[in-house]
């Protein structure tokens, strides 16, 4: 089973593919985190990515569908996997659609996480990270035990550079006009696509994305 997880920034996109991935034993593929490595790494592909990141426009196509060919590439066949920001365009979309029919797979299900543009807003201008674990905190929502510290290794926590509100509107924006019209590409292809609602809880939106796929009664 592939299952991609489409949504607009901070709607939980992470958070919830981390708890599918986990609790079923699924690969994750998150293309963001990807980036961030390579970008922190200093790699060619973090170079290639970094200016586009930080003003919230979208790495190059033909960066991405070699990125995420090359990351498939490395998977047993067996394994099921959850793509988390991939694909965000029509060209990533179908060129997805192509990979995946080499392999004689296929996209099996879609799930959109929803929220208003003012709840996204509030939660990227708190979100904040570890540099060392990767846990993710929101200073509002669900924050650390200690402030500006990680719970699990006492590391700063940081603000991703993304995550700073101009940027942010920006990043809504890309999202309007480039990957929402991937709903309608899979809805013609016949694939069940599942509107959630990211605006509850964690753990409501976690059931709700489990019993729309069938994971749970
Ligand atoms: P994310 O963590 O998913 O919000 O991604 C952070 C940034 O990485 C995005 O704003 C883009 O600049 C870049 N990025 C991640 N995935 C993709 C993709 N599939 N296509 C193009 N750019 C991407």
């Amino acid at each position: 089973m592939h299952i991609i997880l489409l949504g607009p920034p901070g709607v939980g996109k992470g958070t919830q593919g981390a708890f599918l991935a986990e609790g079923q034993g699924w690969e994750r593929v998150v293309t963001g985190d990807l980036l961030r490595v390579a970008c922190k790494q200093n790699t060619d592909l973090g170079r290639a990515a970094k200016h586009f990141m930080d003003i919230g426009d979208l790495v190059p196509d033909d960066v991405m569908i070699a990125l995420v060919k090359d990351k498939l590439g490395t998977l047993p066949a067996s394994r099921r996997v959850v793509l988390d920001g991939f694909p965000r365009t029509s060209a990533q979309a179908s060129s997805l659609s192509l990979m995946l029919s080499d392999l004689n797979m296929s996209i099996d299900q879609v799930v959109v996480l929803q929220a208003e543009d003012s709840s996204l807003i509030k939660r990227i201008s708190g979100r904040r990270s570890c540099p060392k674990c990767g846990a993710i905190y929101n200073i509002y929502l669900s924050p650390p035990t200690e402030d500006g510290v990680c719970d699990n290794d006492k590391m700063a926590l940081q603000q991703r550079n993304d995550d700073q509100p101009m940027t942010v509107s920006n990043r809504l924006e890309v999202y309007r006009k480039q990957t929402v019209p991937l709903i309608d590409y899979y809805e013609v292809m016949g694939v069940p696509v599942h509107y959630i609602d990211g605006e509850q809880n964690i753990k409501d939106v976690q059931e709700a994305i489990m019993i729309a796929l069938g994971l749970v009664e």
